[in-house]
């Protein structure tokens, strides 16, 4: 099994090997004397896999109970999270007790925000289900809700006490999450390393999501390490993300996460490119490998849309626009930019 410990404010062991989800109260029980344990996931997964944790995690000794949401962003919600704190009160949690997220990044960022704010903070899991929750939403300990003015607008920092990352949770995902996921992992070879970047030239990351998910954590790993309250460093982790949400934005959010990244990284690589930041060489490899897992590169909107879209950022801060940019593919850097200049970014990157 491997295991990789971050050592944030609160530690947290990030397990990683098929079948984990069948060992999950065992593998929980060292942390917690909790008594209870509550299983929250979304209304896909509830039937493919909440049987199976609620038996693991009472073979250990917890009394489970299950608290199941709808499915989607649209449900990342104060309203999902003042009922989920409703759940656990009516179940006369206390703060020894246990929330277990068993699901992707939408059920990781609402059952953490209400393990962290519930009681001032009870004992706290993830399972994540999605390869995209497993290499970035469930590591890190960012937990936040939607409010109607944006995404993840209400919110706090939170590491799981332990991450239990089952890679054959992954076989029932369908093909346009794993793209989704793909995008993400695309982005560490582009931050991180040359080696690893390499590597994702291969059709099979589910069979082998195991390895591509350790390293991605090892990333993920040292930035939180450095910088866990996302004051410098870390935010190299929004590569195509000042676009990428621009363009998740502009969509009306029909276009998913990891498919408006790898639109915004293709076009941050372009841009880059046209001011002699990185080569076209680095530029033709980046867009290259999203197309060779079938993600799309070519932004479908104005840049007066993106340029309306990012004005509404809340990344964004006064008048600078903060850019991260390729520089070779495992070297990037943070670039500060008047935000009048964006335009002039957009075009460059290929919005029309
Ligand atoms: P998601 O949680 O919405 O899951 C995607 C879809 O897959 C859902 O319909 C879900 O029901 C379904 N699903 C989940 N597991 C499944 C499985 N094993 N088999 C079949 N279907 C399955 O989306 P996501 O991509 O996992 O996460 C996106 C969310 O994560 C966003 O809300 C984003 O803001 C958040 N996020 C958070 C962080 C962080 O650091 N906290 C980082 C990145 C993204």
């Amino acid at each position: 099994m491997t295991n990789i410990t971050i050592r944030s404010s609160r530690p947290c062991d990030v397990l990683i090997e098929p079948g984990l989800l069948d060992r999950a109260g065992e593998l929980l029980r060292p942390y917690t004397e909790a008594e209870k344990a509550a299983v929250v996931c979304g209304d896909i997964v509830y039937p493919l896999y909440a049987e199976r944790a609620v038996r693991a995690l009472e073979r250990a000794g917890f009394r489970v109970c299950v608290k199941t949401i709808p499915h989607g962003e649209e449900h990342k919600t104060l309203a999902s999270y003042g009922d989920l704190l409703s759940f656990l009160c009516a179940r006369d949690f206390d703060r020894r007790d246990l929330v277990v997220a068993l699901g992707g990044g939408v059920t990781g960022d609402l059952a953490g925000f209400a393990a962290a704010t519930y009681r001032r903070g009870c004992a706290f899991a993830q399972i994540p289900t999605t390869l995209l929750a497993a290499v970035d939403a469930s590591v890190g300990g960012k937990c936040a809700v939607d409010l109607p003015g944006g995404k993840n607008q209400a919110g706090c920092f939170y590491p799981p006490l332990a991450v239990l990352c089952d890679p054959d949770l992954f076989a029932t995902l369908p093909a346009s999450e794993l793209r989704c996921a793909a995008a993400e992992i695309v982005k560490y070879g582009v931050l991180f390393d040359r080696a690893f970047f390499d590597s994702l030239y291969r059709k099979d990351l589910l069979p082998c999501a195991g390895e591509p998910v350790a390293a991605c954590v090892g990333f993920k790993r040292s930035v939180v390490e450095r910088d866990e309250f996302d004051r410098g460093e870390r935010r190299l982790l929004n590569l195509g993300h000042s676009f990428g949400h621009a363009i998740e934005r502009c969509s009306g959010y029909t276009l998913r996460h990891g498919e408006a990244v790898s639109i915004g990284l293709a076009m941050i690589a372009r841009a880059a490119a046209r001011r002699s930041l990185c080569s076209d060489a680095t530029r033709d490899e980046i867009v290259s490998l999203l197309r060779f897992h079938a993600l799309e590169t070519e932004c479908p909107f104005s840049v007066r849309e993106l340029v309306e879209s990012l004005a509404r950022d809340k990344k964004r801060e006064g008048d600078t626009l903060r850019l991260v940019v390729p520089r070779e593919i495992g070297r990037c850097e943070i670039l500060s930019v008047p935000f009048a200049d964006a335009a002039d970014w957009l075009r460059d990157g290929g919005a029309k």
